[in-house]
């Protein structure tokens, strides 16, 4: 007889781990399966997240902004440090012992809450059996009452830039460099590579950032990424748009990238090229032929509302399916699915969904954007408040970008608040508890904010929007 259990998991990643430490919470026997295994060789929790996503990047951000500042802007407090070098594998082993240290705490988790956990690969077959394969080849077979699909992303590789791990890295890779590169390429000017752009940069190389789209950044409100373009320039990223890759060449430890611009056919050689362009679902091997879920018609899992698939009983989560690709998304969905396998009506707002972009200043971005509201008819108030004008960004010595709050113009309901500027992700979250308790920029504006406070910069942006700032002259409405 095989193991029978209420919900079993494949893929410990933000939305696997979390949907089973919830589902384990709400008394269901529940089990979750994984295969990755980190850089010890040794299985590995938390998914692309924890091991080569988030908080390696983050880690490496923190490390390269200390050495920027030690660097840059000790001096303007009166600090002297003579010379300050980077010692790049120290830095790369920080960023490891953190992994090391979160995947273990998630492992410690899954155990705590009595979520049994199998090592393999993990395929559903039809009837909501789950076929185990261990690193050996040996197989079981599971019974559930429910699968939650969690598989994750993985890189896209694109033709002309074949990933070697060597010279032409993805985003894992890059995140391993042992030495600073003299001159790095990176093709996509998304998100992450915007933020690894950023931490070479910071370290003293002279980084290319090679976008195809004509457009910097843009989902983004046009006002912010208009001000991430200027300021990232400013620090040193070359931002080509229009730049479209068309082959590499790797010599040696050198590759020369060939692109085509408004101008015509260019090259560039570079010690180091990122490949950057997005990432895919990961869904090989992962469905029996029969297993009857479906895909969607970009490749991802096909799921409701709710994270439900094509087949009863079967779920799908995170970077699998549908919307953006986000772990703190994963991890939501997987509550959500954990709690409606329970009984409960649980449901997600995926109008609130904040993104962030930890270059610095950050970027931090929740609802809807300006020029997204105009093409819908919507009119709306506007209120901008730049951290040159806060008392605390201005102690800090960290006064780019500003706040922008975003308000309906018949009923003063917040529609969007999108942060360019120090602690933006923090300030944005504000933002969203705001927007999902409904509320208008009057009732922010209503509000005591601590001071001195970067978050008063909100405070007066809810202020602006009905010209009611005081901190600023307010444009005449
Ligand atoms: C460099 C980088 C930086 C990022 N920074 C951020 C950030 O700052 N904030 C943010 O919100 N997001 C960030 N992301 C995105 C974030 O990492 C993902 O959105 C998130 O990890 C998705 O979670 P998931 O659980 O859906 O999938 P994953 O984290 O990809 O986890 C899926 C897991 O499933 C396992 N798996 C797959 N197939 C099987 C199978 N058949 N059997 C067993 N196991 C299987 C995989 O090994 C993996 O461990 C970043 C990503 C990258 C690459």
């Amino acid at each position: 007889m095989s193991q029978k259990f209420d919900v079993i998991v494949i893929g410990a990643g933000p939305g696997g781990y979390v949907a089973a430490i919830k589902a384990a919470q709400l008394g269901l026997k529940t089990a979750v399966i994984e295969k990755y295994k980190g850089k010890e060789g040794k299985l590995a929790l938390g998914g692309t997240c924890l091991n080569v996503g988030c908080i390696p990047s983050k880690a490496l951000l923190d490390s390269s902004y200390k050495f920027h500042e030690a660097h840059e802007s000790f001096k303007l407090h009166g600090i002297s440090t003579g010379e300050v070098a980077m010692d790049v594998p120290t830095m790369v082993a920080r960023k490891d012992q953190i992994v090391k240290n979160l995947t273990g705490g998630v492992a410690s988790l899954i155990k705590a809450n009595g979520v049994t956990l199998f090592e393999g690969h993990g395929k559903l077959l039809a009837g909501k059996k789950v076929e185990i394969t261990a690193a050996d080849g040996s197989t079981q077979v599971l019974d559930a009452e429910n699968v939650i699909l969690a598989s994750g992303s993985k890189p896209v590789e694109i033709p002309p830039a074949p990933v070697d791990q060597d010279v032409i890295v993805d985003s894992t890779g890059a995140l391993d460099f042992q030495s600073v590169p003299g001159k790095l390429g990176v093709i996509g000017a998304g998100v992450i590579g915007l933020e690894l752009s950023s931490v070479w940069a910071r370290l003293g190389t002279e980084v290319t950032v090679l976008e195809a789209m004509d457009k910097f950044l843009p989902a983004v409100d046009e006002q912010v990424a208009k001000e991430a373009q200027k300021i990232l320039t400013k620090q040193g990223l070359k931002i080509l748009l229009g730049a479209r890759v068309i082959g590499t060449e790797v010599k040696g430890k050198q590759v020369t990238v060939k692109f085509t611009d408004a101008e015509g056919e260019k090259s560039l050689t570079f010690d180091k090229l990122i490949v950057a362009v997005g990432r895919r679902p990961v869904t090989t091997d992962l469905l029996a032929a029969d297993s009857g879920v479906t895909m969607d018609e970009r490749g991802f899992i096909y799921v409701d509302d709710y994270c439900a698939t094509s087949v009863p009983g079967v779920y799908a989560i995170g970077d699998v399916v549908r919307g953006a690709m986000l772990a703190h998304k994963a991890s939501e969905e997987g509550v959500m699915v954990a709690e409606r396998i329970a009984g409960h009506k649980a449901q997600m707002n995926y109008d609130l969904i904040p993104a962030v972009i930890y270059t610095h200043p950050e970027i931090a971005t929740v609802g809807k954007t300006e020029q997204a509201l105009k093409a819908e008819g919507v009119a709306v108030n506007v209120g901008v408040f730049p951290f040159a004008a806060s008392g605390r960004a201005m102690a800090a010595n960290d006064t780019a970008g500003f706040v922008k709050v975003i308000a309906d113009a018949k009923t003063d309901r917040v529609l969007g608040v999108h942060v360019i500027g120090p602690s933006a992700a923090e300030l944005v979250q504000q933002g969203a508890i705001a927007m999902e308790f409904g509320s208008s920029a009057e009732d922010l504006g209503m509000m005591v904010f601590s001071h001195p406070a970067l978050s008063e910069a909100l405070h007066e942006a809810a202020l602006a929007v009905s010209g009611h700032a005081i901190h600023i002259a307010n444009r005449k409405k």
